[in-house]
């Protein structure tokens, strides 16, 4: 007998060395307030017959508006002052996937990935050519400084003052994510991120790396990852997860340990959120917090410790 599907989203905000100190409740509030409506809006269009590509989308874009987040309004900036975006979305039942690297010039990178993702026959556009694949795709361009909150600007200008031995590593990352189930049993994962504080210009992080930050496989499960992802292109991290369910039949919430745990062996940091076809979920890090939520009926849960 076919089980009931047990439609499901999952966010995430970033992970790190999220300090309480650091944190004042009114700010801990509004990534709560943040996390939950991205996790509403996503679930919305699961409720209403929507895909959960569609969902992964829908919450993702809800993140990338918000300047809480390092993605699409509120990135961080590279080392030269610039907005350099990458986004990834994959859909589990097809294995169809689209993705986008150093954009600077669109407001939502999530939504490109999806336009790869339906429209070309290609899987990873990058720089100006994927900006002119929007475009013709019928996008919007937006200048670069749209983009440019005035609290990433103010910690560019002090980070950039300080020698890289102390900067820390919260200072460093965030990046946005989603997993969903959607009412036809199928999973979806998507990811957007800014990428890495002060990074050099061109430099590609994990985020739209199928396997490595983002993967989606209706055999196994669909997952985002956040952190530092130069580890996690190395590791092919999100591909491993499935790897180790579909080859040692390790159950979602093992397989995804056991990736944290390798993580750790080699000295990286970050965080997963996965999910399986029968609505199991995971929300595992290596890092004091992780802005994270799920959704699997009526109320949405959301977690930063
Ligand atoms: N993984 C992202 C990157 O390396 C950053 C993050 O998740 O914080 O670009």
């Amino acid at each position: 007998m076919q089980k009931r599907i047990k439609p499901t989203l999952l966010v995430h905000g970033g992970c790190g060395a999220i300090r309480k100190a650091d944190l004042s409740p009114r700010k801990e509030k509004q990534f709560h307030t943040g996390l939950s409506r991205a996790l509403k809006r996503g679930y919305e269009v699961i409720m209403s017959n929507g895909t959960s590509v569609e969902a992964v989308r829908e919450a993702i874009i809800c993140l990338e508006d918000m300047s809480l987040f390092n993605a699409g309004y509120g990135s961080v900036l590279t080392e030269k002052g610039t907005i350099e975006c990458d986004a990834a979305i994959m859909d589990g039942s097809s294995l169809q996937a689209g993705a986008a690297a150093g954009l600077s010039r669109i407001q939502n990178p999530i939504c490109l990935a999806e336009k790869i993702l339906m429209e070309s026959e290609h899987v990873l556009l990058i720089g100006p050519q994927a900006e002119q694949f929007a475009r013709t795709s019928g996008m919007k361009l937006i200048p670069q400084n749209a983009l440019i909150t005035p609290r990433q600007f103010q910690r560019w200008k002090k980070l950039k003052t300080k020698p890289h031995s102390e900067r820390d590593e919260y200072e460093k990352h965030g990046t946005v994510g989603a997993v969903a189930l959607d009412q036809f049993g199928n999973l979806a994962a998507g990811t957007s991120t800014g990428g890495i504080m002060h990074k050099k210009p061109g430099r590609v992080g994990d985020s739209p790396i199928i396997g490595a930050g983002t993967y989606a496989d209706n055999e196994t499960c669909a997952l985002s990852v956040t952190g530092v992802g130069e580890y996690f292109i190395r590791m092919s991290l999100a591909y491993d997860v499935c790897a180790q369910m579909k080859y040692k039949h390790y159950t979602l919430k093992r397989a995804s340990t056991a990736a944290i745990k390798r993580l750790t062996k080699w000295g990286g940091t970050g965080g997963i959120i996965s999910l399986d076809r029968q609505g199991h979920a995971a929300m595992i890090f290596n890092t004091e917090g992780m802005y994270r939520g799920m959704i699997q009926g009526k109320e949405a849960h959301t977690y930063i410790y």
